[in-house]
């Protein structure tokens, strides 16, 4: 996660505000919030380069489908990039948080990419550039090393020890861990800056949370450990975390917080994108305790979520209604989409009329980098931020109760 800066009168500040009551001036909020989220132009492009993946995780939105690497190269997905990132590069201290960026969000590379990323790193030597990954990056060492390539920060998910793991991710071949392992060993040889470990809690791997913290802090393979909940669908909603085990989470995250944290350094961030998971927080931890921390002097305004520490535990609450919060989506066949276009094939998504909403536009290689991300922030809001913004204001005045 790139943080952005705090901020008052930003669209998560609003946001806040039009949920809790707590603003003097009750009136136009909503314009307000959605106003403030169109000035708010992230410095992210989010690519999805590959749409075929080794694994199938069973928590992961996407399906199995084949490579799209022909449909990438047919609609110029290189290109598409290119523009976005030349004017990134040139206009970075008008957006927010200035520093531009292309994240690599899936599903895994492949040498083609490499392209991508050499053109990136020869015009654009400003432009950082992350990689989120499951290990399988490993398969190209001799590029990376061969080419002199350097990532600005790497991810890499770790859904608890092996058995768990591989459970969750990999139970046929048992793989995945030992690959996400190897991955995190050679990581410093491949990245600059920030190493991750990230973990998708669910009803497999939640009891593996301080086992993993204590596995990547002694061997001092990661520098970051961020936690997050599953978002369910209709393929792994058996797999969502009930709040028994999410209490057991807490304890875990309590726990390695305070191991791990330090004054001058925070390691361990829990994220959370469902207000589902705050309403069982607050059978865990008390309503009173909740409603005192989500109140505006404990709170920070951050771009695409608020952020408040309960029990010394540093939370990020990203509501679904302020999408897209800190990038551009775009998709492998070069189409600008929506959180959640994930879970449908790139066929379901060209071809199925009731999946229409999820593709904003298919994107030309000389498209305005701000009008795009002005007309994904209206898409957004008119097929789903507003009704998320409904069911918000509902769940917290439940919370709050
Ligand atoms: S979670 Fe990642 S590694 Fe697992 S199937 Fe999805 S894209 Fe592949």
């Amino acid at each position: 996660m790139k943080r952005g800066r705090p901020t008052i009168f930003s669209s998560t500040y609003y946001w806040y505000s039009y949920i809790t009551g707590d603003f003097k001036n009750k009136k136009n909020l909503e314009e307000k919030i959605i106003s403030s989220l169109k000035k708010e132009i992230p410095t992210t492009i989010a690519v999805i380069m590959e749409r075929s993946c080794y694994f199938q995780c069973r928590h992961c939105l996407f399906q199995k489908e084949g490579s799209s690497k022909e449909i990438s190269q047919k609609n110029n997905l290189g290109k598409i990039i290119d523009n976005f990132l030349g004017q990134l590069s040139s206009k970075a201290k008008d957006f927010y948080p200035e520093k531009p960026c292309f994240v690599y969000c899936g599903r895994v590379l492949k040498e083609w990419h490499f392209e991508v990323i050499k053109n990136i790193r020869k015009k654009y030597p400003k432009i950082e550039i992350g990689l989120i990954d499951n290990g399988s990056y490993l398969k190209f060492k001799d590029i990376f090393s061969r080419d002199k390539i350097k990532l600005d920060f790497l991810d890499i998910s770790l859904d608890g020890l092996k058995e768990k793991h591989n459970q969750q991710r990999d139970p046929i071949y048992q793989k995945s861990f030992d690959l996400a392992l190897e991955g995190l060993k050679y990581a410093r040889q491949i990245t600059r800056g920030r190493i991750s470990v990230l973990m998708t809690i669910t009803s497999i791997n939640y009891t593996d949370i301080e086992k993993v913290a204590k596995l990547i802090f002694t061997k001092n393979l990661a520098d970051e450990f961020h936690i997050t909940t599953m978002t369910p669908t209709a393929k792994n909603s058996d797999i969502e975390i009930s709040t028994k085990k999410l209490a057991k989470v807490w304890q875990q995250i309590k726990k390695i917080s305070k191991k791990y944290n330090t004054k001058n350094k925070h390691k361990i961030f829990f994220k959370l994108y469902r207000y589902q998971d705050l309403n069982k927080l607050k059978t865990i931890i008390g309503e009173e305790k909740i409603k005192k921390i989500l109140t505006k002097n404990n709170i920070t305004f951050d771009q695409g979520s608020i952020g408040f520490n309960l029990e010394n535990i540093q939370i990020n609450y990203f509501p679904f209604s302020l999408w897209p919060q800190e990038s551009i989506l775009i998709d492998a066949d070069g189409a600008n989409r929506v959180a959640f276009s994930q879970k449908f094939t790139l066929k379901q998504l060209c071809h199925d009329k009731n999946k229409k909403k999820y593709t904003i536009a298919k994107l030309r290689e000389n498209e305005n980098y701000q009008q795009v991300y002005l007309r994904e922030v209206e898409w957004w809001w008119k097929n789903f931020g507003k009704n998320f913004l409904g069911e918000e204001k509902i769940a917290f005045e439940r919370i709050g109760k």
